[in-house]
Formats: C-alpha cells, structure tokens, sequence
C-alpha cells in the first residue's frame, strides 16, 4: 500500500512510558494511503484511569464516508484481491498474522491507554487476532473446493459458487478494539470483499495499529480503509449506496437501528450485541474450581464483555458459601492501573459507561440489594468502581434485567434445577452462559437447556472453530468458524446438464 508506512499512521507508544505519548492524528486511511479528513471536529480520546485526553482523532463527516466507501468499491471492482485465489489470500492473511503479532507491544499498549483493559487482558490482543488471521486462512479450502450438486431428479447438476459480497462496512464497539474488528475482517478479506471500518469513539486508535499491519503483509490499495466519527457517520456509512453488507457489534439498541436501515435496504447484516448471561451453580458445584475460572468467565476485562456470566444463580442450599466465595475472590483481585501486569480490575472504560454502572448501582440499593463488596467509585481521578457483589437479587430488580457492562455481578437464588434454567432463560438476551458441577455430564445436559448462542461447562472461552453468537436480542447471524466466513460470501448456483 503505497504511503501506509507514514509517520502518521502510527505514533512510537512504549510500553513502559505510555503516559508520556500523545497522538493527534489528521488522517485517515483511504485508497491505501493517510489522507487528510473532510471533518473540522475532533474526537478526544481519553484514558480512563486518569480521566485525560491524551490523544484525538478526525470526527469524519460524510465526504469521509464517501471517499472511504469509493475507494473500496474501486478495489473490489478493479483490483487484484477479488480475483485472487482464495489460497493466494491465506498466505497474504498469514503475513498480516505476523506484521500484527510484530506489533504486540503498540497494540497492548495503545488499547489500554484507550480503554483501560488492564495490559494482562490487552497484551494477550495481538496473539489472539493473529490466531483470528491465520485460523481464517486455513479456510482458503473451503471456498476453493469443487463444491457439485446434483438435481434430485437426476436432470443435472449445478456448481455452487461462493462469490465476495462486495465492500464491507465494519463497525466496532470500545470493549475490545482490535478483536472485535479483526474477527470481522479475517473472514471479509478471505473471501475477497473490500472493507471499510468504523471503530468506536473512544477507542480510534489501536485499530491504525491493525491497518499498518494490513498494508506491511500486502493488502492491496483500497481493500482496507478506516474511518473515524461518530455514531452518526456509522449511521451514513450503513446506508451508502454502495456497501454491501454490514458487520456491527455494539449495543442491542443501535443493533437494532441498524437492522431496521438493512432491512430497508435489503442489505445483509451481522449483528453481535448485548447480553446478560447466567452462571448456573449446581449444587455439587466444586468452588475451588470455580473461584479459579470465576473473573475470567463472569468479571473480564473488569466486566465489559459481551458474553461474560454476570447474573450467579446459585442454589438456596449452598446460597451464602457461595457468596463468601466470589466475594473473597473480588476482593483479592487488585485493582488499579491497567499499566500494572498484576492489576486484575482496571477503569471503567469511559465516562458514559462510568455514570451508567454508577446509576445501576443505585437503583440496586433503592430496590434493596446486598451490597456483599464494592458499591462506590473509588476517590482520585479516573473512572474507577470498586469491583461488586449484589447479594439478594430477585429477578425484578433493574440489576437483573440489564446489561451492566462494568465490574458487577449479581447472585440471585434458586430451589430446583428447573427454577435455575428458567431463571437462565428469563432475560430478552441469548448470548453466553456456563453451567458448573463436579459432574460434567450433569452440567452439559443442564446446558443444552440454556436458550442461548454458546454455553460453557466449567469454563467459557470462545473457540476460533466453532460459531459465536447471539439468540433474541443478542443478535442476528455469527461470527467464528466456518460458519462466520459464511456471512461474507454471496451464494451462486451454476446450473448445467
Ligand atoms: P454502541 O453504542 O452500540 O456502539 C457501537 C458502534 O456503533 C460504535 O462504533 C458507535 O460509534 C457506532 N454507532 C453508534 N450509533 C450508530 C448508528 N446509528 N449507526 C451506525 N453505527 C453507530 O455500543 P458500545 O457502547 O460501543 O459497546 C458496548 C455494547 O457492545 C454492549 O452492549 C456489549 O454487550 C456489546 N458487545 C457485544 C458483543 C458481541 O459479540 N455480542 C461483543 C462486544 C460488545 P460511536 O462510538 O462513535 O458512537
């Protein structure tokens, strides 16, 4: 990509020193090149820990959109990528899986600065997205098989053809930056689409990290552009004239927008959004071995993610142990600066999202919850809540209704298994959920009742091979697995004597 090493495009960020860095980019990345943005305004991007702007980035407008949009239209229409091999692709994604893992040391630290992920969640980001690139580029077979069906009535047979849809139009989320937008682009890119991204506004910048890394591995011009703006610019980027299909995680509430604008449109739609997944305890449940998945499966990234388990239903029997339990794990787990490898609760990620958990909180305490730890911002700057524990939750309680996204979970009791799996199943969201037991079997049978995309036993993880997604209002269609790349292909039917 011609003019993708500009100094503009990424700043040195040390990981030692990040505090020192600022960054106030102009451009955006274009037809394979940083070129000025139309916006006057400017987006502040903020660490969460401390409550400043460090850096900022273009508030694009719809020339931007405009601009990005045609030039991946002229990639895919004249470009080599579209018309590559898909195994010529693969072997592209895989340097893109290098140049990213190269960049390990930016990408961790830019995407704490941003966010707060505490840097042993971030550092883990670039491994995980060059597992994303290279697990895609394994697929290269299976849109290069011969794939011949027959008439059932034995009068021909057709070949079936999986074509690229066209330009993309990725929009991401601020939880995790990076993943959330290379699980969409792995599969885009090797099934020959061009993309354009739109990431969140307080995490811009991590993502110019990735579209380096894209240029450096051979990406042609135009196949990846990246805009930034505010939701209002996601909104003309999804219904511009030429994009073909759109790939969004975020919110059920803008999900919901944006399906209503592609079914307007007759525009394919991916969406991953809320949810308010259960962690059901059976009572054989082993606490030592839940204590140990406990913060990974129901508290990560210091509760800003998506699938985690943040409702504990747990049985009447065993009801206050279990309490004692995860609040002695809550508190033996340090919070502070995400710079801190051992810090295990960062900052809340932004403002917004810090008076919206406060705000939960209060209407966990009018509404008569427990409070078993936390409860408070922490004083001092940044956007810290001390990690929390609500005892006494009854299915009612706003706290057990909504998405929190922040460092808090709830447990809420439960007399029979039937009562836990309905209770499981009692929010509008679908999304993750684990069941623990000392039996195994007894969990898995108890999982294949939870109405929900993916159910963990005994530990949640998402799995490169195997569909991620949401049921109800956590979503349309998935991402992962075969079944992912699936989502950006156009289906064509060949038939013939
Ligand atoms: P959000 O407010 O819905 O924003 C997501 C993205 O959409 C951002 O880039 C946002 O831009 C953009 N946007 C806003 N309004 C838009 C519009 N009208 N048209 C097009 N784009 C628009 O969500 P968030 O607060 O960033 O993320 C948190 C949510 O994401 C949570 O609900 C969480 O559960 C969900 N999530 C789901 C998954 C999953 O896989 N299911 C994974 C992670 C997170 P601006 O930032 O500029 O407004």
């Amino acid at each position: 990509m011609s003019g993708a090493g500009a100094a503009a495009g990424a700043p040195s960020i040390e990981p030692g020193g990040p505090r020192e860095s600022t960054w106030h980019p102009t451009d955006q990345f274009i037809g394979g090149a940083w070129v000025p943005s139309h916006g006057t305004e400017r987006i502040d991007v903020v660490d969460p820990a401390t409550g400043e702007a460090w850096a900022s980035v273009p508030a694009g407008d719809a020339a931007d959109v405009d601009a990005a949009v045609q030039a991946a239209r002229a990639a895919f229409v004249e470009g080599p990528w579209a018309r590559m091999r898909p195994s010529e692709r693969a072997a592209v994604l895989l340097r893109f899986a290098d140049e990213v893992e190269a960049r390990a040391d930016e990408l961790s630290a830019t995407n704490t600065r941003e966010n707060g992920s505490p840097v042993a969640e971030s550092g883990g980001a670039a491994a995980n997205a060059a597992g994303i690139l290279s697990y895609y580029a394994s697929l290269a077979g299976h849109l290069e098989q011969e794939d011949v069906r027959e008439f059932p009535n034995g009068s021909g047979r057709s070949v079936v053809r999986r074509d690229p849809l066209g330009v993309c139009a990725l929009i991401a989320p601020w939880n995790f930056p990076i993943n959330l937008v290379v699980i969409k682009l792995a599969p885009a890119l090797l099934a020959g689409n061009s993309v354009v991204i739109k990431p969140a506004s307080p995490t811009p910048l991590s993502i110019r990290h990735i579209v380096l890394a894209a240029a450096a591995a051979g990406v042609p011009d135009g196949v990846v552009n990246l805009i930034t703006g505010p939701g209002r610019m996601g909104d003309v980027l999804v219904k511009h004239p030429l994009v073909n299909k759109v790939a969004f995680t975020g919110s059920t509430e803008v999900g919901r927008r944006i399906a209503a604008a592609c079914g307007e449109l007759l525009r394919p739609v991916t969406l991953e959004l809320g949810g308010k997944s259960a962690a059901i305890l059976l009572d054989d449940v082993d606490l030592d071995a839940f204590a140990e998945v406990f913060v990974r499966s129901s508290m990560r990234n210091t509760g800003q993610t998506c699938y985690i388990s943040t409702r504990i239903l747990a049985p009447e029997s065993r009801y206050e142990e279990i309490v004692a339990r995860i609040t002695e794990v809550v508190e033996s787990s340090p919070q502070g600066d995400p710079f801190d490898p051992s810090t295990v609760f960062g900052p809340v990620a932004n403002r917004p999202q810090y008076e919206s958990v406060l705000e939960h909180l209060e209407s966990a305490r009018a509404e008569g919850a427990r409070f078993a730890t936390g409860g408070e911002p922490l004083p001092g700057p940044g956007f810290f809540v001390a990690p929390t524990v609500l005892a006494d939750v009854t299915p009612g309680m706003r706290v057990a209704r909504e998405e929190i996204f922040g460092p808090v979970v709830t447990v809420q009791r439960y007399s029979t298994e039937d009562e836990a799996i309905e209770l499981a199943n009692s929010t509008p969201f679908g999304l993750g959920g684990i069941v623990f037991s000392a039996d195994p079997d007894r969990a898995f049978a108890v999982a294949e009742q939870v109405d929900s995309g993916s159910v963990g036993v005994n530990f949640f993880a998402s799995n490169h091979a195997a569909p991620f997604g949401g049921r109800h209002d956590s979503g349309l269609g998935v991402e992962y697995g075969i079944e992912g790349l699936e989502q950006y292909v156009s289906y064509k039917s060949i038939h013939r004597k």
